[in-house]
């Protein structure tokens, strides 16, 4: 009885791996911080050394902006150039088509770093109301800067990044919404223990040793 379950099994056992595979959750890790603060940099250099696939919620609305015939696209630019943030509904979408995309493509691509997001409480509502039975959420990866070095580092980044929200009048926004918006989102998932902190002001090589020692510890 035994050996013919196994008989029956063993021939099967290749597409029920795929199988789990396929299923996999995808697992995140939310990164976040203040304009400037190194998120992009960053996971960049999370790409070179870990199996993690960077989905960047500000370049999906910069791609979406661009893309023709994206009713969204006017929208878009006005909320980025104010530095405020786009209805969920339009981020949500965009991170879940990335997500499922990437999935599909390769099965073993599960995790992910969502890059810029969830911003603030509309954010974080679109994702549980679509996402929290699709995915789990590791932890936050908070990369602490002062707010003097993150406008510093953005005008500089302006002379070169052609983005319409590197200059003053926008990063003076950009930084508000954070300081009201973002950080209580930080501060909720900090108080579930669920925020692993960096002191985002040093230099690239330095902070990204301590990214290693996170991601090391925890996947
Ligand atoms: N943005 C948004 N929702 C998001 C991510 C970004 O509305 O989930 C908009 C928002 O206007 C923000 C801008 O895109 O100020 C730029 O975001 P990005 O993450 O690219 O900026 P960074 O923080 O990396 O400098
Ligand atoms: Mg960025």
């Amino acid at each position: 009885m035994f050996g013919r379950l196994l008989g029956n099994v063993s021939h099967r056992v290749p597409s029920c791996l795929n199988q789990v595979l396929l299923t996999m959750k995808p697992q995140v890790v939310f990164v976040l911080g203040g304009p400037g603060a190194g998120k992009g940099t960053q996971c960049s250099k999370i790409v070179e050394s870990y199996n993690y696939t960077h989905l960047s919620a500000g370049d999906l609305l910069r791609a979406e902006r661009a893309r023709e015939g994206s009713e969204s696209g006017q929208l878009i630019d006005n909320f980025i150039k104010e530095g405020k943030i786009v209805p969920v509904e339009i981020t949500i979408n965009l991170l879940r088509k990335a997500i499922d995309e990437t999935m599909q493509k390769d099965e073993k691509k599960f995790r992910f770093l969502i890059d810029g997001f969830p911003r603030n409480e509309d954010n974080l509502q679109g994702w549980t109301r679509v996402m929290d039975d699709k995915a789990d959420v590791k932890f936050v990866l908070f990369f602490d800067c002062g707010n003097e070095v993150c406008i510093n580092r953005c005008l500089e980044r302006g002379k070169s990044s052609g983005r319409t929200d590197d200059n003053r009048e926008s990063l003076e926004k950009r930084i508000q919404t954070y300081l009201q918006s973002t950080r209580p989102i930080i501060e909720l998932y900090e108080k579930h223990g669920k925020v692993r902190t960096i002191d985002a002001s040093r230099c690239v090589d330095e902070v990204f040793a301590d990214v290693k020692a996170i991601l090391d510890k925890e996947g």
